[in-house]
Order: structure tokens, then sequence, then C-alpha cells
């Protein structure tokens, strides 16, 4: 038997133990853990088994998986240890991890060297003394011409001068935008300035299922099912799931910071407040399939998985005027009728995640700890009734992160 045929064999048995189940609000979650693939062992029981905590359950039988009880927890209305207060934006906090552009070299230089200067102007703006590079250069090359020519020059110094009105311009603005950038991530009490995606790629990533994500039997004709975007830019992208909790700050906060995410719906969850997403879809948002009821989907009848995410399809649709192309099943759980069912129904792509961000930490399901290139982080709509911190605490904590190791959020999107 060969390796790969050894690698399908071990999916069919085990079901997929990467990212977890972490999408626990609905109420369906006792009995689909019953009908869970593994002899009724929901996914996370195999996470268990590596240390993973397990879901807990609520006094009325929900499960809120991942409930905060150790220590780092984000206390109410204080700020959590090694975060700094209002007012104190860290100088140069993003600039650590991340090479300056002469010390780099190899394929993605250009984009990390972007960053590298947008570290190095968070340094400037946030310590308030920095001095833009070539700003006041161009600006004294200006009024040395005007000194010299006065209102007589003509020709070769009269385009100089221009030029150097160009230049003083361009670099009063970047100098500006620095500077809002700077009381934005202030304003909402980030750690440092958020590191600027590079510009979208050129040519769409070609998606393929890894070997331990594919379902037995042929591949050709189903979506692919990813936890990382293929792309060499230090980027990650931000995904919200399910829809509980619809707290007005989220969307204000990932707005003013210009921080991209997407969202993962399930109807049972935003149907007592529609109006939020439409709010949240306006600001570019683009809201995907999460099902209409948040059910286990492996093993579950192709007619009921045909309408868990049609029906969805049809909800968004008529909701917010369009049908998403990317599908991401309740607790990762799926089967190949899932894969067709989605397929028919217009699903491009189905997302699973590489790391789980939470009000308080950040859960890694590769090897490392570490972020790398492309990943798709999970975290969900909730409040502190669930984890006991904000939507806003949960961006902090995830910004701060995602900036120290040196990445940008970028538009999933762009890359799709
Ligand atoms: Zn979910």
């Amino acid at each position: 038997m060969s390796v790969l045929a050894l690698a399908a064999l071990a999916a069919l048995s085990s079901g997929w133990t990467g990212p977890g189940a972490p999408c626990a609000t609905a109420g369906t979650d006792g009995t689909a853990a019953a009908r869970a693939p593994g002899g009724g062992r929901p996914a996370w029981a195999a996470e268990r088994r590596e240390g993973v905590r397990a879901p807990v359950r609520d006094a009325d039988g929900s499960r809120a998986p991942h409930r905060d009880t150790g220590p780092g927890q984000v206390p109410d209305g204080r700020v959590p240890d090694g975060r700094l207060p209002a007012g104190a934006v860290t100088e140069g906090r993003a600039r650590a991890p991340v090479s300056g552009p002469a010390e780099q070299g190899g394929g993605a230089a250009a984009g990390r060297s972007a960053r590298g200067q947008e570290a190095g102007a968070v340094t400037a703006a946030g310590a308030g003394s920095g001095r833009p590079a070539g700003g006041w250069a161009a600006i004294k090359a200006q009024h040395a011409g005007g000194a010299r020519g006065g209102p007589s020059v003509r020709g070769a110094s009269g385009e100089r001068a221009r030029r150097a009105q160009r230049a003083a311009d361009a670099a009063r603005e970047a100098r500006e935008a620095r500077a809002a950038r700077t009381a934005t991530a202030r304003h909402w009490r980030l750690a440092s300035v958020p590191l600027a995606a590079p510009p979208p790629p050129a040519a769409e990533p070609r998606l393929r299922t890894p070997a331990d994500l594919r379902v037995p039997g042929p591949q050709q004709g189903l979506p692919p099912v990813v936890t990382r975007i293929p792309t060499r830019d230090k980027v990650v992208f931000l995904t919200i799931d399910d829809g509980q909790d619809k707290d007005p700050d989220l969307i204000r906060m990932m707005a003013d910071l210009k921080v991209p995410y997407t969202a993962f719906l399930t109807d049972d969850l935003i149907s007592g407040d529609y109006r939020y997403f439409a709010a949240m879809r306006e600001h570019g948002v683009v809201l995907d399939n999460h099902t209409l009821h948040h059910g286990y989907l492996r093993g579950m009848g192709r007619v009921r998985q045909q309408r868990e995410i049609c029906g969805m399809q049809d909800v968004l649709e008529r909701r917010y005027g369009s049908r998403p192309e990317l599908f991401r099943p309740p607790y990762g759980s799926y089967d190949r009728t899932t894969l067709e069912a989605a397929e028919s129904c217009g699903i491009k792509a189905v997302l699973l995640w590489s790391e789980e961000a939470f009000a308080d930490r950040m859960e890694y399901r590769g090897k490392g700890g570490v972020l790398h290139p492309g990943d798709i982080i999970l975290t969900h709509f909730r409040g502190r009734r669930e984890w006991r911190g904000t939507m806003p605490d949960m961006v902090r904590n995830l910004l701060r992160t995602v900036t120290a190791q040196g990445y940008a959020v970028a538009r999933l999107e762009d890359y799709l």
C-alpha cells in the first residue's frame, strides 16, 4: 500500500484533527457530537489527547469551548499584562522581527522591505521626534531653489523647484498618514501600529488540498480544502465565525484600523440581527457561508448537507445580495458529501484554519508556535460571557502577536 493510500486511510478513519472544533455555539452540539466520526467522538476529542483544552458546557448544555480560566486572562476593564495603556504606543515594536532592507535578500525582499520601512515609520511617528526620510531634505532643496532663483527662475531650475515641491508634498502626506495611523492605534489601545499589507499578488494563487485534508477517492471536481493561502508575503488572513456576539465596536475598530477580515456566518446565530452584518458588509467585509444550523456535517445525509449549505447561500443572497464562494464547515467537520454539496451550491473553496485567536491568547495548530506566510487565522464573534474579553480585546491581542512576528493582516479576497 502506498504512502498516499495510507494517508488517505488515516484521514478516513480519524477525520481532520488539525484545527479542531472551536465553533461551538449552536445548540445542536449534544446530538452533533453523537453523530461525529470516530465512534461518536467529536473532532476536539483528538485535540484533547494532544493537550488542547476540551470544551466545557454551559449550564444550558451548550458547549463553550476554550473557556478561559487560566492565567493571563483579560480582566474586565483592565489592560492585560504586557499591553501598554492608552497613549503609550510602543516605539518600533514591530521593527525587531522584521529585518531592515539591507539585511534581506531573496524572493520576498520587496514586500519585506516595504514592511521594514513601515516598522521604521512606526518608530518615528510613535516617538514623535522622527524626521521623514527625504522630507526635510526636499523642503530644504525647495527653499534653497527659491532663494537662489526667485520669481525669475525659468527652465531647468523651475522644473527642479516643481519636483522638489511634489516631493515635499508627498513626504508631508506620508507623514500625516503615519501620524493618523499612530493616533488610531493609540485610540484603540494597540501595543503598536499594525504593519501595512503589501500590494495584492498579480496572479491568484492556485489552491490545492493538502494530502492530510483530502477525502478518500478522486479529487477532481471537489473544491479545495485549505488552512493556508499559498504566498511568500508575510501576511496572514483573519476570519471570524458564527455571528453570536454583535459588538458595534468591532466594526468601528476594524474600519478605523483598516484591518481586513472575512466573516463565516451561521443563520441561527445572525437571524436575530441581520442588520449588524449588513453594516459590516458596507465596510467591505465579505460575508461567507457557515451553514444554516451549525451541525456536524460529516456523516450527515446528502439532502440535509445540501440544505445546510445551499440554504445558507440563499439566506446570504437574500439578505446581503450575493452568494458566497467560500465555505467553512462547522467544527472543521466534512466528508465527500460535504464537498460535493458545497460545489453544487457554488462554493469555490473550503477554508479551514492554521491558528485560532482568543481574547487573551493565540493557539497554533502547526509546529513551532509561530505564524507562517498565508496562514488563515480563525476567531469567533464572542463577548465577555463566552471568553471574558471583548472583540476589541481579541483584536488587540491578535494584532500584537501578528505585528510582533513581522506580519500584516491582508485581505483574503485579494488572494483568491
Ligand atoms: Zn462555527
